[in-house]
């Protein structure tokens, strides 16, 4: 049964249920029949025994009988005479009516098995029942109570195995009949379960062939619709797109890493075989050295950048939240980068006060820093940067304003992907992962990030936040 697909296990319950259905069916139908069949038979009985009633009359004397035209048939009786009707029902529909004396001497009709009945006492207007060789009779009598006809009885019998010639009509019309609608229904259920479950083999072979493939791009297509099974392709399909943009993101990631980690290795390549190819001067080894050292920097930085960026990425979870207050934070970066004086830049910063934030503390001085880093890096001699927090009724905003190099338009939407830097940064420290790990700790906040900037006059990066 286990090994069977669904299709055939549906098929076999509903077989199974149908045949059970189909045979309680059939034993109720039979007794019901029998049940109609029995009273059918009762009824006629009574019927035949209370039509003949009429048929039986009294008359004096022969002269009287003389008189009605048409006498069919007459016997002396007491004082007088019998006349009887031909219209006297002795046998139909195998009821057979016979007219009896008080003590069971028969007078008129036919009875068959007169001689077993003999001793069955006369029961005015009830349907007796009694057993004759194992057959079941049913006995019907009526007394005459018309003028002179005292002590006649009318006596009516009727053997119920008459029935059984209809009972076996009808069972043998069912056993035909019920297997034919019982093979019409498993086939018509089984073609049924193969079509609602056609999705389902879909979904099946789409995910195996992606499973054997590479093809993440590949799409179950079961038609338009809303039930179930089309929400279900749906979800998978939704499922496919997210799982393909993500290893396509992890593809891209790991391609930038290798390449971004490649330039600064060939450079120390290139500079231990020159430096090691002849005897080198005391400075020029000092020179050589310094260039490696730099360069093994810029690798450190990225390696750190990339571990930071794919924890807070993966398990951003293990970041704590609390309630901060978001001007202090502010207010302490700050003062302590306006130290810096990088380049000849002034920093200067307002925060309204008091504006909490539910957070980590870690992450939004990272946030923090690294757009003021960037402020300066990009940020030309003797420039400004401005950094000012406010807070309304529903939003917390912090924005960081340089009047440096700023951004193309063309490359406003592009800074914020993993290791992208515009070419005229390409030389410098960065590493491409600041802003990109900006964006994310924003999102990990619950916020959005937005750039405003003209090329040669300046950026400004606004976060904004929903207030607690
Ligand atoms: P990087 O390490 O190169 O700074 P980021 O992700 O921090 O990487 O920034 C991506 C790119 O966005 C930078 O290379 C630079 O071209 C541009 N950029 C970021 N901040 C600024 C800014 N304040 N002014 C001008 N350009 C900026």
């Amino acid at each position: 049964m286990k090994r069977l697909s669904i299709r055939a296990k549906i098929t076999l319950w509903f077989s199974a249920a149908l045949i059970i259905i189909m045979g309680l069916t059939f034993f109720v139908v039979l007794f019901i029949g029998n049940q109609i069949i029995q009273k059918t038979i009762r009824d006629n009985l009574i019927e035949a025994v209370e039509h003949n009633v009429d048929e039986v009359e009294y008359y004096r004397s022969l002269e009287e009988i003389k008189q009605i035209s048409g006498a069919d048939h007459f016997e002396q009786w007491g004082d007088g005479y019998l006349e009887i009707d031909d219209d006297f029902l002795d046998e139909v529909n195998d009821v057979y009516t016979s007219l009896c004396m008080s003590d069971g001497t028969l007078v008129y009709g036919e009875n068959p098995i007169a001689r077993y009945t003999e001793e069955t006492a006369f029961a005015d207007t009830e349907v007796q029942r009694k057993r004759i060789d194992g057959t079941l009779y049913y006995i019907f009598d009526k007394r005459l109570i018309q003028d002179g006809l005292d002590g006649l009885w009318l006596r009516g019998i009727v053997s119920e195995a008459q029935g059984a010639v209809q009972m076996t009509g009808i069972v043998r019309t069912s056993l035909i009949l019920m297997p034919m609608i019982a093979v019409l229904a498993i086939i018509g259920g089984y073609l049924i379960a193969r079509r609602m479950l056609k999705p389902i083999q879909d979904i099946s072979e789409c995910a195996s062939e992606i499973r054997q493939g590479t093809d993440l791009n590949k799409r179950i297509e079961i038609g338009s619709g809303s039930d179930e099974l089309h929400k279900l392709a749906d979800n998978f399909n939704g499922m496919f797109e997210r799982l393909n943009s993500s290893f396509q993101t992890e593809r891209q990631f790991t391609s930038d890493a290798s390449h971004e980690l490649r330039t600064p290795m060939s450079v120390i390549m290139a500079q231990c075989e020159l430096t090691l190819e002849k005897e080198q001067s005391k400075e020029e080894y000092e020179e050589a050295l310094e260039v490696i050292q730099r360069q093994g920097r810029k690798m450190s930085k990225l390696i750190n950048d990339m571990l930071d960026f794919t924890r807070l990425e993966l398990k951003s979870d293990r970041y704590s939240v609390e309630n901060i207050n978001f001007s202090e934070l502010v207010d302490s970066v700050c003062t302590d980068t306006a130290l810096i004086r990088e380049k000849g830049i002034t920093l200067e910063h307002r925060e309204d006060k008091g504006v909490m934030i539910r957070g980590n503390r870690g992450l939004l001085t990272r946030m923090l820093t690294n757009l003021i880093s960037n402020a300066y890096r990009y940020g030309k001699d003797n420039g400004l940067i401005y950094v000012e927090l406010r807070a309304d009724e529903e939003k917390i905003s912090l924005s960081v304003k340089d009047d440096g190099i700023g951004i193309d338009k063309d490359e406003q939407e592009k800074i914020f992907r993993r290791f992208y830097q515009s070419d005229n940064s390409r030389t410098g420290e960065g590493t491409g992962l600041g802003l990109s790990m900006v964006a994310e700790i924003v999102k990990f906040h619950g916020g959005e990030i937005e750039v405003e900037s003209e090329l040669g006059v300046g950026s400004t990066f606004v976060c904004s936040f929903k207030k607690i």
